[in-house]
């Protein structure tokens, strides 16, 4: 089942944490299909599962049963990341998986002077990918502090509800901590509104206002039952239902985020030609 992913790369990965500390706003549905869908436009995808419910590792088609070595091995430094990965049924996609083991990672850690800094480490010298793309538990604890200090960017998925906007500040305000103090490159990718019913006026209220204050994606993830349905196959919705509202709102999103990093990926591939010409 292990294998090493793909050849080297040129440049570093562009590394994304999806994060939110609400619970069941789509994290976990935005990590897996967002994946494959960059994935799907020829991209080398690592997924990493950062929560012990591990829902990113089964949405794959990973079973708990099956992973011998996960996250929680590289954090507390039992293994190398590159032992942990695994392949998924999306080609390009590979997946470093959870489980229910990752819970004890926070107290194992709680002396560690690096606690927060252990993925950004593991992740040094990962050139094969494109994209790293890391799903987040329902928290602002250790596990989200270890992705947004590794991270490039952060995306936000948001249900349009009464009170998300107070936690979209209160993560707002740990990502400009992290940016202060661990990690300066992190940055704000954007919102993508999940679950999106246009019919209801409170939605838009809260889109209104979540644009008025932060970078809001043009897609939208509408309510689509073959979303909620894709895990229980272990597959992204792309090869559950390619045709669905779902799977197309997703691919629209790949297509935003491959765009916004183009330059930044441009810039990265400048300057290491230029680290190269330096070195020859
Ligand atoms: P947690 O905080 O527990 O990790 P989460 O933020 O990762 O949750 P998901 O697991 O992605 O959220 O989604 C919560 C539930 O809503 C799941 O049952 C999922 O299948 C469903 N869901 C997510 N997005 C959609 C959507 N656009 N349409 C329909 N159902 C959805
Ligand atoms: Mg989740």
């Amino acid at each position: 089942m292990r294998r090493r992913a793909s050849p080297p790369n040129a440049v570093s990965p562009i590394i994304i944490a999806i994060a939110n500390q609400k619970g069941g706003v789509g994290k976990t549905t935005t990590s897996v299909n967002l994946a494959a869908s960059i994935a799907a436009a020829e991209k080398r995808v690592l997924l990493v599962d950062a929560d012990p419910q591990g829902n990113a590792s089964s949405g794959v088609g990973v079973k708990k049963g099956a992973v011998e070595r996960s996250i929680y091995d590289v954090l507390i430094g039992n293994a190398p990341l590159r032992d942990t990965i695994l392949p998924t049924p999306v080609k390009g996609l590979d997946l470093v998986p959870a489980t229910q083991d990752l819970v004890a990672a926070e107290l194992e850690l709680v002396d560690e002077e690096d606690r927060a800094l252990r993925l950004a480490h593991a992740f040094a010298d990962l050139d094969e990918y494109d994209y790293i793309l890391i799903d987040c538990p329902p928290s602002l604890g250790l596990l989200t502090l270890n992705a947004l200090s590794a991270a490039h960017r952060v995306l936000v998925p948001l249900q349009c509800e009464y009170y998300a906007l107070e936690g979209l500040t209160h993560l707002m305000a740990t990502v400009d901590r992290v940016k202060n103090g661990l990690n300066r490159r992190l940055t704000l990718e954007g919102v993508v509104l999940t679950m999106f019913d246009g019919r209801n006026s409170l939605t838009h209220q809260v889109a209104d206002e979540v644009k008025a204050h932060f970078r809001v994606f043009d897609t939208v993830i509408p309510r689509n039952v073959r979303l909620s349905e894709a895990p229980s196959h272990g597959v992204p919705v792309l090869l559950y239902d390619a045709q669905s509202k779902g799977a197309q709102a997703y691919l629209s999103l790949a297509r935003e985020v491959l765009a916004s990093n183009k330059r930044s990926g441009e810039e990265r591939v400048q300057a290491h030609d230029r680290a190269q010409r330096a070195g020859s």
